[in-house]
């Protein structure tokens, strides 16, 4: 037999320690081999002064077991207190979140009876950087960051997902409609990478109408892989039209280690009395028995645990008069599914992870484009009477020089000058183009125009290099042009 795998286990706070009992008592019973270290997270730390909810010395546990079970906890209110699951994704490069939201009807009320749908969203990019600014008195930014190796990285997670598990399609949300760029590069990742999995269908939806077919008619989505913000957005409305918020789990991959923890919080006013639904916490053990390479314990626990839903053995949250048979408490429903290690669902669909594997291989596409500095947008702050573009394209002409010309000013993304409506909002923000006749530009030159900028008054509050990718533009253009 294997050796016991190393994870690291944290109890939390409020309910977490009734379902954290319960969920490592299931496990245990169904001949999981855990090296159990258990690390304190969560309130009474951060009352210590551990901003992250998390002492220094735990990381020491995660660093070595790479594999952390970890029950909710209760953030305090009030300002300077860190999320601790963002520190624990960001630390340790934690770039999946895989949220699998399931119907289990009749046993537990939804509408959506044959929903079956697993969410893979990106966890480390996007608007979540937090690089904001304030650049005028009227505007603020947030930086989209999407990269190539970020896309890869999920977007051959969810394939690979896919393929270990049997399912048949992946589906991609983005917006590249619009975001050409950023979500247009997630897009083609997709695309790309889909073809080394001619097995599964593979389908692209803008992610408006892609969320609303998902809100209406889940049964059409198997596995959707997605940028952070909409992933985080539609994991919490398919896990709530599942039915199942209380009884979902979610996992969070990295190369180097996983999270697995219920989607559920600390539920503080339940807390100690016994009450509390363990299913979302045993769940993401489940997932985790699958990481680690223990799939037959996995398999044992999740159908033991569907048989014992099927059998209408429920805790309060999801007993339901004519549906239910016997009302029980935390302690009592791990028992009922230990009493079921062994047995199938005779209804649900049992669950089966046969020959999956642990590692999933991911791999970069090491290409670099040929780069050339082709101009420059300058942001520029600017008050001036009525907010007349004519007025400042003057202005911004007279710094003109050393080949550079502007072209183009722009207000939220719309062209203004030349050429613009008087009818366009503007802001005291403005994107002003300057290229040059003979199409390459050089760094001392848009050194110097932004020195003659600067002697003009003029408050540029930004630059963003205008470059070529292999002769194909690497920036938007001005709607309206
Ligand atoms: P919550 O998920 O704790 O509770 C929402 C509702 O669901 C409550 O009515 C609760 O009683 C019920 N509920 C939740 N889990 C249940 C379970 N296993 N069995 C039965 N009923 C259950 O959300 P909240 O009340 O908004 O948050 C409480 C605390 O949890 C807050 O401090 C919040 O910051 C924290 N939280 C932590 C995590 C985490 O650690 N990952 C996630 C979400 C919220």
């Amino acid at each position: 037999m294997s050796r016991p795998t190393p994870v690291t286990v944290a109890h939390g706070d409020g309910i977490g320690p009734e379902i954290m009992d319960a969920t490592l008592r299931i496990l245990s019973a169904a001949g999981a081999r855990l090296a159990i270290e258990t690390i304190e997270i969560g309130e009474s730390v951060y009352q210590r002064g551990f901003s992250a909810g998390i002492e220094p010395a735990a990381w020491d546990s995660l660093r070595r077991t790479k594999v952390f079970l970890k029950a909710p906890i209760t953030t305090p209110q009030g300002g300077g207190f860190k999320s601790l699951n963002v520190t624990v994704r960001k630390t340790l490069g934690l770039f999946a979140n895989v949220r699998p939201c399931v119907a289990y009807a009749p046993f537990v009320r939804t509408r959506h009876p044959g929903m079956d749908v697993v969410i893979v969203r990106e966890n480390e990019e996007d608007t979540y950087g937090g690089i904001e600014h304030r650049q005028t008195n009227e505007v603020v930014q947030c930086l989209k960051l999407i990269t190539r190796p970020g896309s890869e990285k999920i977007v051959r997670y969810a394939f690979e997902y896919a393929r270990a598990h049997g399912r048949r399609k992946v589906t991609c949300f983005t917006k590249d409609n619009i975001m050409k760029l950023t979500d247009g590069l997630f897009h083609q990742v997709f695309e790309r990478i889909a073809a080394d999995y001619p097995e599964l269908e593979h389908e692209h939806w803008i992610v408006d109408i892609g969320a609303a077919k998902l809100a209406d008619t889940p049964e059409a989505f198997d596995v959707v892989v997605m940028p952070n913000l909409y992933g985080d957005i539609l994991s919490d409305v398919a896990a709530q039209i599942a039915g199942s918020v209380g009884l979902a789990g979610s996992a969070n991959i990295g190369e180097q280690a996983a999270m697995f923890e219920a989607i559920h919080g600390s539920a503080p006013r339940r807390a100690g009395q016994n009450l509390a639904n363990p299913s979302g916490l045993l769940l993401a053990g489940v997932m985790m028995m699958v990481h680690i390479g223990q799939p037959q314990i996995a398999r044992a626990v999740h159908n033991a645990w569907l048989r014992t839903v099927e059998d209408g053995v429920h805790t309060y949250d999801i007993f339901k008069e004519g549906v239910s048979r016997q009302k029980v408490s935390t302690a009592q429903f791990a028992d009922a599914v230990i009493a079921r290690l062994g047995k199938l669902p005779e209804h649900l669909k049992p669950a089966s992870y046969a020959g999956q594997s642990a590692q999933l291989p991911i791999s970069f596409a090491g290409e670099r484009a040929h780069k050339e500095l082709v101009g420059v947008d300058v942001f520029v702050d600017w008050d001036g009477p009525n907010r007349d573009p004519a007025l400042l394209a003057r202005e911004l002409g007279g710094a003109e020089g050393g080949g550079l010309k502007l072209r183009m000013i722009t207000n939220r993304g719309t062209k203004v000058w030349p050429g613009g409506l008087p009818e366009t909002f503007c802001t005291d923000h403005w994107r002003c183009r300057f290229t040059p006749d003979d199409g390459i530009a050089r760094h001392h030159q848009i050194v110097a125009l932004l020195q003659r900028i600067a002697e003009r008054g003029l408050d540029f509050i930004k630059t963003e290099g205008l470059y070529t990718f292999d002769g194909q533009p690497g920036y938007s253009r001005g709607q309206g042009e």
